[in-house]
């Protein structure tokens, strides 16, 4: 029993998780598993370290400092950084990350830096839009970007990828679609006027789901892996990686006509009884979640949130239920759901899971 707020990592279930995902994709399909944001608010080094030793093949992370903190940790597994800024550049050479180029700006720069440095095939990897419109280059860019890669000795192109806007969306299927060719077409391009046979991917975890016949050379599987899918069905097959618990700090009895918290929210209708939970909006739990919109889990029974959240407490009815102070109390894992947090929130789980704030302690366990 945990006597403070964690957030409980289950290793076993990312492995699980894993391997769901790997089992839907040819053998021969490799596997960059994105640990960007603290991967995914679940932890940084200790999901890496448990990655290499699955043998992925490639770690996505955002921005360069993500990266060096996993390689100062001792992760040896390749890392391609999504979105490096040009001042990043010589840290990234530094530590032998791998930079993902999506603009002519960005590849002279970093060719100046890599010609100084006598820089022999560096990977870099490209990235084209084909319709996120947010990083990449675009058909009308890339006789320029080859001009600029062919026989250039300093660089390598490692691989080349796209991202896709709706492979969560089943209605937008048809653009999802078109979002493949365009990078069949544009992909190609690139490989026989460069001559070159890079990696080729464009599939995040709803697309290994959706659109299997578009995996490539490798997919980057992100969500998922901390157990989480759009997909009803699917989430079946998933178990849940984390789960973010507190106790009870307090337990009082108000009378009817009293209330709870700040700006009197609650007020008491009947004798009430009510716990006092160390997490509040300073541990990432949203403000709106609170005002008997949200529940939390005491001894497998729901209790609703009454009152506003706190920034580092929130209050529970607990009038109902059997407990007393030291209790565990589950915020999310297997009930509620992030899903059914984000749901509820109008948002999505990742914004849930990648909320919580780094002074909640994360442990890692295995069953
Ligand atoms: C975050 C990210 C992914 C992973 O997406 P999920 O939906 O979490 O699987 C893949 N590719 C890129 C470019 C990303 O930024």
């Amino acid at each position: 029993k945990t006597h403070e707020t964690v957030l409980e990592i289950n290793l076993n279930a990312i492995s699980h998780n894993l391997n769901f995902f790997k089992s839907k994709l040819k053998l021969t399909t490799k596997m960059m598993v994105m640990v960007k944001a603290f991967g995914y608010g679940s932890g940084g080094f200790e999901i890496a370290k448990l990655l290499e030793h699955h043998k992925v093949d490639y770690l996505g992370v955002a921005f360069a400092d993500e990266g060096i903190l996993l390689k100062n940790a001792g992760i040896k597994l390749p890392i391609m950084v999504l979105n490096p800024e040009n001042t990043s550049f010589s840290a990234i050479i530094q530590h032998q990350l791998e930079p993902e180029i999506y603009s002519l700006k960005g590849l002279n720069a970093f060719l100046k830096i890599a010609e100084k440095r006598k820089l022999k095939h560096f990977p870099i990897h490209i990235k084209l839009d084909t319709g996120m419109h947010r990083l990449g280059f675009e058909e009308e860019n890339l006789d320029e970007l080859i001009a600029t890669l062919k026989e250039n000795k300093f660089v390598k192109v490692r691989s080349v990828l796209s991202h896709m806007a709706t492979s969560d969306a089943l209605e937008h299927r048809d653009f999802a679609l078109s979002q493949i060719d365009l990078f069949e077409k544009l992909s190609s391009k690139l490989m026989v006027e460069l001559q070159i046979k890079p990696i080729r991917h464009i599939l995040n975890t709803s697309g290994i789901s959706n659109f299997p016949q578009a995996q490539y050379d490798m997919v980057r599987l992100g969500i998922g892996l901390y157990g989480v899918s759009n997909d009803v069905e699917e989430q079946k097959f998933l178990e849940n990686v984390g789960t973010l618990k507190s106790v009870i700090s307090q337990i009082r009895s108000i009378q009817a006509g009293e209330s709870v918290g700040y700006g009197r929210r609650f007020i008491a209708e009947k004798p009430t009884k009510i716990a006092t939970i160390p997490i509040g909006y300073a541990d990432g739990i949203s403000r709106h979640w609170g005002n008997g919109l949200g529940f939390v889990t005491i001894n497998n029974q729901k209790v609703s949130i009454v009152g506003s959240i706190c920034m580092d407490m929130l209050m529970v009815d607990i009038s109902e239920i059997n407990c007393k102070e030291g209790d565990q109390v589950i915020i999310f894992g297997k009930s509620p759901t992030v899903t059914f947090m984000a749901n509820q929130l109008h948002t999505i789980p990742y914004e849930i899971l990648t909320s919580i704030s780094q002074r909640v302690k994360r442990v890692f366990y295995r069953e």
